[in-house]
């Protein structure tokens, strides 16, 4: 860049403000990242509990889809991090039986010919009208889904008239994971871009879990990275609102008082927490942030369960319909630095990490009572393995805001990373690219708003 570098803040030190300093430090820019919490990771973040063990704010599945991520990884040499397990979907059920999708290693759409004729479970009959479903998707591609986002997948199921069991045993865990709503509340179009994606490239389903926390593999790299090309990384400072003078952003104003400035912004918060800091000037600006109070954080709840046992060997993700667990993963397979409890190697045992959703109407139970289901989910599943299994250490966390609610109509919504303000941008899973609210669409979310952000410096340097 030529002559003095230009100043860029950056407010939110999850995976979007990260990737965005490193791409803004990259292309010479002085960054500042502003974090609220102590620690910098945000939805992906890890922290060790005080007896050594490592926590996380949920499980979290690498779909092979996310390219942006691991380019990016690549570049700060983590890569080789993600452990990609077999190309296969396992759901289990109450009563202890299982299915499992599996796939062919062979072009589009050949790949998914094992899932249909011999997953075990649902009938060539209830595949094939299935199938038949899926014939506009098959025909339009990705130009369809966004014509379904009036309804509900639940909805959109009911006017195909497939099953009632594919909806409940199959749908139901996939809207649960990932998005933490049931296909009443979700949009089709949601779930309808997924199924297009898996469809249309085979290894986008493949799934991988990281080696170990993702503090070691993703965060520190990306701060470290930054920092030695001049970063700065601030934590504990919370930015309280965004002064907005009618025309530009002046400055943050931080919860401590203290007001910061820089030539650029870019907003790397959950939803939630951007309507907090954006001015009520800002909102009647344009309908462009006006807009943004529709959109909303599902609440979400994250158990980590060690057994004294093994109660599965299955070294993947696993779905669920029955119970309250409709996403989860035994650590201690799936995560070789996670084959640890209290400092003792813990391996040939089980370390289940659990997505509990919806969580609405479990957010007020005591941690006592949230642990006892999972429990018994768990024991449901799996009545053989658990019989006389005991747990040796619990651990939750409940996230009331977590990614976006995307209900039906709020794709319309997700605002762009380039803003109506001339140095302000976007970044954010919630903010509109192509993965959602997920590692891979905040990655994408701050290579998009650091591409805006630079072209607009090349503008007004012109
Ligand atoms: C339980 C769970 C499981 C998930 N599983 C998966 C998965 O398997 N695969 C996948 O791809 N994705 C998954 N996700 C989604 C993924 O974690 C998110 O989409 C992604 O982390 C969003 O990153 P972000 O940087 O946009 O936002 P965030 O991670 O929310 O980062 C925003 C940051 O802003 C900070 N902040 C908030 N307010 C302020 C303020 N006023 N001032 C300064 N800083 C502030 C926050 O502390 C936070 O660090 C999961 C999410 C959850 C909750």
């Amino acid at each position: 860049m030529n002559g003095e570098k230009k100043k860029v803040l950056i407010i939110g030190g999850g995976l979007a403000g990260l990737t965005a300093a490193k791409r803004l430090v990259d292309r010479g820019f002085q960054v500042r990242v502003l974090e609220k919490r102590p620690i910098f990771g945000g939805k992906v973040s890890a922290w060790k509990d005080e007896e050594g063990d490592w926590i996380e704010s949920g499980t979290h599945c690498f779909f092979g889809a996310y390219s942006v991520l691991y380019d990016l990884m690549k570049e700060i040499k983590t890569y080789h991090a993600v452990l990609w397990k077999d190309h296969q979907l396992t759901y289990t059920l109450e009563g202890g039986n299982n299915f499992t999708f599996n796939t062919w290693n062979l072009p589009s759409p050949l790949h998914l010919m094992p899932a249909i004729i011999k997953n075990g479970y649902f009938s060539f009959g209830e595949m094939a009208a299935f199938s038949k479903a899926l014939i506009p998707l098959a025909l339009h591609k990705d130009k369809y889904p966004p014509t379904q986002d009036h309804l509900t997948f639940a909805h959109w199921a009911e006017q195909k008239k497939f099953g009632h069991r594919l909806m409940d045993k199959m749908f139901r865990p996939m809207a649960l994971a990932l998005k933490f709503i049931p296909p009443e509340e979700i949009s089709a179009k949601i779930i309808l871009d997924v199924t297009e994606t898996f469809y249309r490239i085979p290894d986008s389903s493949c799934m991988g879990f990281l080696k170990g926390s993702p503090q070691e593999y993703l965060h520190q790299p990306l701060v470290e990275h930054s920092r030695q090309k001049g970063a700065v990384f601030q934590n504990h400072s919370a930015v309280e609102e965004l002064l907005f003078d009618g025309e530009r952003i002046r400055g943050v104003q931080l919860r401590n008082g203290e007001i910061l400035d820089a030539d650029y912004y870019i907003t790397a918060l959950p939803i939630h927490d951007l309507c907090k800091v954006l001015p009520l000037s800002l909102k009647r600006y344009d309908q462009f942030f006006g807009n943004l109070d529709n959109l909303e954080g599902v609440p979400v709840i994250s158990v980590q369960l060690w057994y004294d046992r093994e109660i599965t060997s299955i070294d993947n993700v696993l779905f669920s319909p029955d119970g309250i667990i409709p996403v989860f993963a035994n650590l201690a397979s799936t995560t070789p630095d996670y084959r640890s409890l209290r400092g003792e190697p813990f391996a040939g045992k089980s370390r289940f990490e659990f997505c509990v959703a919806p969580a609405r109407e479990l957010m007020g139970l005591s941690r006592d009572e949230i642990i006892a289901r999972v429990d018994q989910s768990v024991r449901a599943n799996f009545p053989k393995e658990s019989k006389g299994a005991r747990i040796l250490k619990s651990t939750l966390v409940k996230i009331p805001h977590s990614v976006y609610a995307p209900l039906p109509g709020m794709e319309r919504y997700r605002p762009t990373q380039k803003s109506p303000v001339s140095n302000l941008f976007i970044a954010g899973g919630y903010s509109r690219q192509l993965y959602y609210d997920s590692m891979g669409g905040a990655v994408m979310s701050a290579n998009l708003a650091v591409d805006a952000l630079t072209r607009r410096v090349s503008e007004e340097g012109a």
